[in-house]
């Protein structure tokens, strides 16, 4: 039995399932995908999506390839055009490049050869190879782009992991209604119980398995066990029967993301095509765009705000003005709440802790704060759990 149905617990189940089990995901949303989630605006010319949690997946991502192919989706992938970054500084949208002090960065580059990632900061890591200005003003700003956060204190080496690439796969991709497609054909399969608006409260442990809760009165009995939550959802579910392991998962830290994303027709900005928009020092971290899937009629952009509790009207005006457009060129606005965990250096010591205290049990964890955030990092932890509970 698998408990959230997010990448990570899709990705177990149909691990499960490849190994000859049939596994029961229960989800507490009325969707499954968690932070794959793609919006459908409605337009005349019908859907329209637009990415509410992750945009791009990569040919890097070889966890995903291998489901998808499982599936026969490989065929599906929509390849996402080359576009840039832009960074918003001092009002005006301007080239990254143009931004970097090339002095700076040529004499710390060398750096780069000495200076270890593992045991490092972000902020440490990337100031000493880019330079302290260079990373104040344009590289610190596109890192909390990258992970929706601010990036500073997050270890430098659960940040852009090298997997191999598969080359016949095309680079940057997502699916043919977003990223969230991948998610609901993972749970489609016929060979996968699915149980969506199931809210799990607790668990007790049996002396063949587990009990669990839901917040319905349901009940449901497991041999074995995956939880695919976040670690401050699964640090109270674990409370009674593994107390040791949820006070190490209550020490892990998460941060919220307000998402705004908005529908205008493809004319009423100015902005040239771009991927997204780096923000520095503002209300949001980021603005990502659908332009690497263009749309001869409509854009899109998501934008990724800091949990400061900003009013959608307030954020609503920032968009526009940094959009340059007038209000009434929003066709369509959709609003989540996102999630992702704030990592700290000592990260490996907690992982090694949790699965000290899982070795040997009927009990797996999996999610995006063991390696890393990205979607192939959470599938590389659901393979691992996966290989240790069925072998
Ligand atoms: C804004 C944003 C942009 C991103 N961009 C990218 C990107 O471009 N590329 C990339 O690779 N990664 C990206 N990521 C990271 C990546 O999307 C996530 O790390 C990953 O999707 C998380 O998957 P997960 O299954 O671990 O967690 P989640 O997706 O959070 O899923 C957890 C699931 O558990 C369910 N749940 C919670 N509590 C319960 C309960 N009590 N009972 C039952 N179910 C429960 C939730 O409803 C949810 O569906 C981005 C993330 C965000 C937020």
């Amino acid at each position: 039995m698998v408990v959230g149905g997010g990448i990570s617990g899709l990705g177990i189940a149909h691990m499960a399932a490849r190994a000859g089990i049939r596994p029961l995901l229960l989800e507490a949303d009325g969707r499954v995908g968690g932070a794959l989630c793609s919006h459908l605006f409605e337009t005349p010319e019908g859907p329209f999506w637009a990415e509410m949690g992750a945009h791009t997946c990569y040919n890097s991502y070889g966890n995903l390839l291998q489901i998808l192919e499982e599936l026969q989706l490989l065929d599906t992938l929509l390849a996402k055009e080359k576009l840039s970054y832009c960074l918003l500084a001092q009002r005006r949208i301007r080239s990254i490049p143009s931004q970097l002090a090339m002095f700076e960065l040529l004499v710390a580059l060398p750096r780069l050869f000495s200076v270890k990632k593992g045991g490092s900061t972000v902020a440490g890591y990337f100031s000493a190879i880019v330079g302290r200005n260079n990373y104040r003003r344009v590289i610190g700003p596109a890192l909390n782009a990258v992970i929706c956060q601010e990036a500073g204190e997050f270890p430098a080496d659960a940040l852009f992991r090298k997997k191999p690439r598969r080359k016949e796969v095309v680079r940057n991709f997502t699916g043919s209604g977003g990223l969230e497609s991948f998610a609901r054909a993972i749970a489609a399969q016929p060979r996968l119980d699915i149980r969506r608006s199931v809210v799990v409260t607790g668990i007790e442990r049996r002396d063949d398995g587990y009990l669990l809760h839901a917040k319905d009165g349901a009940r449901f009995e497991t041999g074995k066990l995956v939880l695919a939550v976040a670690p401050d959802v699964a640090a109270p579910l674990l409370a009674q029967t593994e107390p040791e392991l949820a006070a190490v998962l209550s020490g892990i830290g998460m941060v919220e993301i307000e998402t705004v994303a908005v529908i205008l027709p493809a004319d009423a900005s100015p902005l040239e095509p771009l991927a997204g928009i780096i923000a520095a020092n503002d209300r949001f971290f980021s603005a990502v765009s659908r332009d690497p899937v263009p749309d001869g009629r409509y854009r899109a952009f998501s934008f990724h705000f800091r949990p400061e509790g900003l009013s959608r009207e307030s954020k609503l005006e920032r968009i526009c003005e940094v959009l340059d457009i007038h209000r009434e060129s929003l066709l369509g606005v959709s609003e989540r709440r996102n999630r992702l965990p704030a990592l700290r250096l000592g990260h490996d010591e907690v992982v090694r802790r949790v699965d000290e205290l899982l070795a040997g049990k009927r009990l797996g964890l999996t999610g995006n704060w063991f390696s890393g955030v990205s979607v192939e990092d959470c599938l590389i932890r659901s393979v691992e759990e996966c290989d240790r509970l069925i072998g």
